[in-house]
């Protein structure tokens, strides 16, 4: 793909790997893709740009790519390439075949938060309007899913409420369970100057992350707490903070709910959510806590950034809502420099849930039982809507092993590498009569599929993706699809043969309707995009050009919503047999399952997934720097290399899941967000031993 000539031209796109949302000039020569410049009118980047998102393009031509469908009547069958006719013709008639013989409701698809907004937009659509029920979900169930839920039981809005600029105003910053360095690294270069220009930094995470070295920065506070104590830490900073007067009590009195406020403060001050009772519960220190509570609630702005060590728990959903409750208490929200900022993993993550992508929720986050809701998408899809929501992705794999599922259509989400317990997985998908995969590789998932669609890269489609600070910024095609088809036209293709008409000619046509929907959307437009380059939305009558700070004077529930936030703890519990706890992340060079970033020719590209252990826990194993280490759980077992490291607190090991053998997902368990089913990917209790090979 890299021609080493001079580029001719340049077309201004967005990076389509973490939720930063970084834009690009791509620079061509002819219809060749010379070099990724990242581009100094990017909202969200201001011209800067880490590792991925400037070399790792290669994939986009990678020998591997699918660059035609493929069908087969059953997996132990080779595949079949076919036209593109004849792959949705084959694919429409299992489907209504299926619904004849096992009813309405026996089908569904999943949307991807690496597509584009309209892409997923109308994957739902197909679901509800062709499909005709609500078995529609999103791979944010398996990341994102308790933001959803935790912001908007308590603030009114699904999404956070900053921002990446704001940062700057902060005098306090505060970051759960995520690694902004690795992992969202341009956001994380920006955080980083305002440390050194004296901003404090409180760290609550299980390992010591890069973030705490930085330079000349003001107070820095780790706060090591073991895996699966989220909400007890957040509770016991609550509690000082109420205990010791630092509440903001004219926000409070102001804008908030009185009734849940106080019951909130009642529950928060009981003894059992004391710093001291704490400690023996998180590991920390209570001192520890008193300081950072102390340091958050005095200050001038404190700003909460948080990741997936504050979703994928089983109390993933109270610990949103218990750093929602502490930011209101505090009164450190609706203005530049404080705020609730979930940092979005996937490029798209948040538009694939603002699209409607929940089975509970229609696009802009419209519950589909209220029924002045459904009569208005009624009335623009033609079709009648389903009342009751639909199936999640777990209820989904459930169904399929009871055998009432039987049909699935997965549009760029890897679910056989990237869902917990790989062997359930996989028996779901061995149960089912069609599998749909439509992505750019043979994925595993692929291997238990029945139909193959591939699907186009975001250098070849137009569209729109939404980072983490809900700016939509525009995705431009700058080369055709290597198979001929934009991903939304496959879609359209598929809908249109089971008989449900859609005739768009261009994905500004979507988002036109997508406007028509979507309260928090009506003022977008591909016309206002080219204007301002990105909007945040809400974008409507009151925000023509879009809402940098959210909930300034008032919250869209009206009042915030206080609510109570009962530590529980996780079942995933360490004994004899399993006496360490695994959790998971990412590193910079690669990005989650790897399927792009280990397509992209350069070493930098090649690490392996290791196990990082603390030099206790491998000296009582005799376990040296690049042993192969057998990891067993619960669920599974498998083999990494041993990384001995200081970073890890003794009893918390680590490794990432970017590569399909390295099996993290074979070890992780069902355990699940009780609100969300998100799954508890950061808390596994295992056993580690040396072993001579894998
Ligand atoms: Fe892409 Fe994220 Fe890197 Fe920006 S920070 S270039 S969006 S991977």
């Amino acid at each position: 793909i890299i021609d080493e000539g001079q580029p001719d031209h340049s077309v201004v796109t967005t990076c389509a790997y973490c939720g930063v949302g970084c834009s690009f000039e791509a620079e061509m020569k002819g219809d060749k893709l010379v070099r990724m410049t990242p581009w100094k009118g990017g909202d969200a980047n201001h011209g800067h740009s880490c590792v991925k998102g400037r070399f790792a393009f290669g994939y986009a031509t990678h020998k591997d790519r699918l660059r035609e469908p493929m069908i087969r009547d059953s997996i132990d069958l080779p595949w079949r390439a076919v036209s593109w006719e004849e792959a949705i013709q084959f694919t429409a008639d299992r489907i209504r075949d299926i619904q004849t013989r096992h009813g309405r409701d026996s089908v569904g698809g999943i949307t991807s938060s690496r597509c584009t907004n309209e892409e997923t937009y109308l994957v739902q659509k197909l679901v509800r309007a062709a499909f005709g029920n609500n078995n529609t979900d999103t791979c944010a169930r398996v990341c994102h899913s308790p933001t959803g839920y935790g912001l908007k039981t308590t603030l009114g809005e699904s999404a956070g409420t900053q921002t990446f600029d704001s940062v700057m105003k902060s005098d306090v910053i505060v970051v759960i369970g995520a690694n902004p360095t690795d992992a969202h690294p341009v956001f994380a270069s920006r955080l980083r100057k305002r440390l050194r220009q004296g901003a404090s930094l409180i760290v609550a995470d299980p390992r010591h992350i890069d973030l705490l070295k930085t330079p000349h920065m003001g107070e820095g506070i780790h706060l090591p707490l073991r895996p699966g104590t989220n909400v007890a830490l957040i509770n016991a900073m609550a509690h000082v903070v109420v205990s010791e007067g630092l509440e903001d009590e004219d926000f409070v009195s102001r804008r908030c709910d009185p009734e849940a406020y106080r019951q909130w403060r009642e529950f928060i001050l009981l003894e059992k959510n004391s710093p001291e009772h704490m400690e023996t519960i998180t590991g920390v220190p209570a001192d520890s806590i008193r300081q950072a509570a102390r340091l958050y609630g005095e200050a001038g702005n404190g700003a909460i950034y948080y990741g997936l060590g504050v979703t994928e728990h089983s109390q993933g959903s109270t610990m949103v809502i218990g750093i929602a409750n502490l930011a209101m208490a505090t009164g450190n929200i609706g203005r530049e420099g404080v705020g609730v900022n979930p940092l979005r993993g996937q490029n798209n993550v948040q538009g694939s849930c603002d699209m409607g992508s929940f089975p509970h929720e229609l696009p802009g986050y419209q519950h589909v039982g209220v029924p002045e809701v459904r009569a208005r998408f009624s009335a623009a899809w033609g079709v009648d809507i389903d009342p009751e929501p639909g199936l999640r992705i777990p209820n989904m794999f459930d169904a399929a092993i009871d055998g009432s599922f039987k049909a699935l259509y997965v549009q760029g989400e890897d679910i056989a590498q990237s869902d917990p317990n790989t062997q359930h997985v996989e028996q779901a998908l061995t149960s089912l009569e069609c599998l749909i995969v439509q992505d750019i590789f043979l994925n595993e998932t692929a291997k238990f599929a029945h139909v193959l669609l591939p699907g186009s890269t975001f250098l070849e489609k137009n569209g729109t993706f939404t980072n983490a600070e809900r700016r939509i910024n525009r995705v431009r095609k700058v080369m055709a699809p290597v198979a001929g088809k934009e991903d939304w036209e496959v879609t359209q293709d598929l809908a249109n043969a089971l008989g449900y008409p859609m005739h768009y000619s261009h994905p500004s046509e979507i988002m036109d309707e997508i406007a028509q929907l979507a309260p928090t959307f009506t003022g977008v437009s591909y016309d206002k995009l080219e204007r301002l380059g990105s909007i945040q939305w809400p974008c409507n009558e009151a925000h023509p050009d879009g809402t940098p700070t959210m909930h300034e004077d008032s919250f869209p529930i009206g009042l915030g919503r206080f609510g109570l936030t009962e530590f529980v703890e996780t079942e995933e519990r360490t004994n004899r047999r399993f006496p360490l706890l695994l959790t998971t992340g990412r590193i910079l060079s690669q990005y989650n399952v790897g399927a792009q970033t280990r397509r992209t020719d350069n070493q930098v590209w090649h690490d392996e997934d290791v196990l990082e252990l603390h030099p206790h826990d491998a000296e009582e194993r005799g376990i040296s720097a690049g042993d192969w280490v057998g990891i067993t759980s619960r669920a599974g077992d498998t083999v990494l290399r041993a990384r001995i490291s200081e970073r890890m607190q003794p009893g918390v090991i680590y490794t990432t899941f970017h590569h399909p053998g390295s099996g993290a997902n074979v070890i992780t368990t069902d355990n699940s967000d009780w609100a969300t089913n998100c799954p508890e990917y950061k808390v596994t209790a295992v056993q580690v031993e040396k072993v001579t090979e894998p």
